[in-house]
C-alpha cells in the first residue's frame, strides 16, 4: 500500500496533512498452530501486504477514524466513553488500542487516523493485528510512549481479547510488531523470547505459495473456543499450568495418564507434537536443509486435520493436490475451518501446482481460491 495515498486521502478528510504514516504487514504462520495459547512455541512471518495509517495527534479526547477499505465516513468517537465490547464495527480493533494504552496509563488525548490495506480480510493472515499494530506504533511513536515492540503487541492483543471481544493468542501481534525481512520469527509465547531465523526461499530455488481457500466456515469461532478451553482441561487433568509444560519425550506418560478421553489425548498429542515440529523446523532452517521442512508441515497438517479436527474439505484439497503435483510440503495456516493453506514448492514447479490447486477446486465446485507468493517481509514501521 502506498504511503502517499494514503497521506492524500488524509490531507482530503481531515484538511490538512497528517504527522506521520506507518505500515504493519499481515502475516503467515510457516508451523506452530494452536501452540499461542498453550505458552508454547510459533514461528510466523510478515507478509508484503500491509496496513498503512496516516495518523496525526489532538488535545481534545476524541477519536476519528476512516478506513478506505469500508463504506462510510468519518467514525467518531470520545476517548472517555471507549468500553470493552461496546463496538461491534471496524472501529473497535483501532479504538481498543487506543482504550488499552490509556488503561494503562498512557497519556493519549486523541487521533485522527486514515487507513487503508492490502491484507485480505478474514483469510487468515491476520488483518486484525495489521490494524491494531499500526495504530499501536504510530500512537507510540507520536505520543513518545517509549514502549518496546513487544510491549505494543500485548497491548494489540489485550485490545482484541477484552475490547473487541476474540480471544486470540499473542503470536498476530508480535508477528506483525516484530518481524523481519528474509527472516521467520521463532517466538516462545510464554517469555515472548524470540530469534530471527533468516528465511530467504528464492534464495535457494523454492517459494512459498499462500493458497487463500476464500471459505469461512460458520461455526469457526466457536469452535476455537471449545479447542482452547480442551486445552486448558488437558493441562489441568495433567496438573500442569499449559500444555508447553508436558515435554516431547513425556507424552506417551501423558497420554497414558489420561487414558480413554480421547478428546483430551487428542488435542493434547497435537499441541505436544505440534511444538516438537517448530523446533525441528527451527534446526532444520539453521542447518541450511530448508527442503527438508516439507514434510514437517505435512505432518503438521496432518495432525491438525486428525488431532485438532479444525481442517476442512477446501484446506484439504489444496494440500492433497499441491503435495500430488510435486510440492515440498503443504499445510492449512491459522486458525482452521477456512482460511489459508502454505504450499512450499520449486520455484520451478509454481504454475504446475497453482494450476493443479485451481483446477481441483474448479472440478469440486468450490470457489475460485486465491494463490500468492509470499516473500518474508519487513515488521511495522514508520513510513513518513
Ligand atoms: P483476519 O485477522 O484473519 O483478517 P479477523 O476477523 O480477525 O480476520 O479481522 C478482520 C476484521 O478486522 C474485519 O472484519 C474488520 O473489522 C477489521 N479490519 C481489518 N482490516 C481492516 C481495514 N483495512 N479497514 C477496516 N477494518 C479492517
Ligand atoms: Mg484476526
Amino acid at each position: 500500500m502506498a504511503a502517499q495515498q494514503v497521506q492524500g486521502g488524509f490531507q482530503e478528510l481531515y484538511g490538512a496533512a497528517p504527522e506521520g504514516v506507518w505500515s504493519a504487514p499481515g502475516r503467515v504462520n510457516l508451523i506452530g498452530e494452536h501452540t499461542d495459547y498453550n505458552d508454547g512455541f510459533v514461528m510466523p512471518f510478515a507478509l508484503p501486504h500491509t496496513t498503512v495509517a496516516a495518523v496525526s495527534r489532538r488535545t481534545d479526547g476524541r477519536l476519528r477514524l476512516h478506513s478506505a477499505d469500508v463504506e462510510g465516513g468519518v467514525e467518531e468517537l470520545r476517548l472517555d466513553e471507549l468500553a470493552p465490547e461496546s463496538d461491534r464495527n471496524w472501529t473497535a480493533y483501532p479504538a481498543g488500542v487506543v482504550w488499552a494504552l490509556r488503561e494503562a496509563g498512557h497519556a493519549v488525548t486523541g487521533a485522527d487516523v486514515h487507513l487503508a490495506s492490502t491484507v485480505p480480510s478474514g483469510a487468515g493472515l491476520s488483518s486484525s493485528a495489521a490494524l491494531e499494530v499500526v495504530i499501536a506504533l504510530a500512537l507510540n511513536d507520536l505520543y513518545e510512549l517509549g514502549l518496546q515492540r513487544w510491549q505494543l503487541a500485548r497491548l494489540c492483543q489485550r485490545a482484541e481479547n477484552v475490547y473487541v471481544g476474540a480471544p486470540t493468542g499473542i503470536m498476530d501481534q508480535t508477528a506483525s510488531a516484530c518481524c523481519e525481512e528474509g527472516h521467520a520469527l521463532f517466538l516462545d509465547t510464554r517469555d515472548l523470547s524470540q530469534q530471527q531465523i533468516p528465511f530467504d526461499l528464492a534464495a535457494e530455488g523454492m517459494r512459498l505459495l499462500v493458497v487463500d481457500t476464500r471459505v469461512k466456515h460458520a461455526h469457526s469461532d466457536g469452535e476455537y473456543g471449545k479447542r482452547r478451553a480442551g486445552c486448558e482441561r488437558g493441562a489441568a487433568l495433567l496438573g500442569v499450568d499449559a500444555l508447553r509444560d508436558i515435554p516431547y519425550d513425556g507424552l506417551d506418560a501423558a497420554l497414558a495418564r489420561l487414558g480413554d478421553d480421547e478428546e483430551a489425548v487428542r488435542l493434547v498429542r497435537h499441541i505436544v507434537t505440534e511444538d516438537e515440529r517448530v523446533e525441528r523446523t527451527v534446526a532444520l532452517l539453521r542447518a541450511g536443509e530448508t527442503r527438508a521442512i516439507g514434510p514437517v508441515l505435512v505432518a503438521g497438517h496432518a495432525s491438525l486435520r486428525d488431532d485438532f479436527r479444525i481442517s476442512c474439505p477446501e484446506l484439504d484439497l489444496v494440500v492433497d493436490t499441491a503435495l500430488a503435483s510435486g510440492a515440498l510440503g503443504a499445510r492449512m495456516t491459522g486458525g482452521g475451518f477456512g482460511g489459508s493453506a502454505i504450499v512450499l514448492v520449486e520455484a520451478s514447479d509454481v504454475d504446475t501446482v497453482t494450476k493443479a490447486v485451481e483446477e481441483a477446486f474448479a472440478g469440486a465446485g468450490f470457489t475460485a481460491p486465491r494463490v500468492f507468493e509470499a516473500v518474508p517481509s519487513a515488521g511495522a514501521r514508520r513510513l513518513s
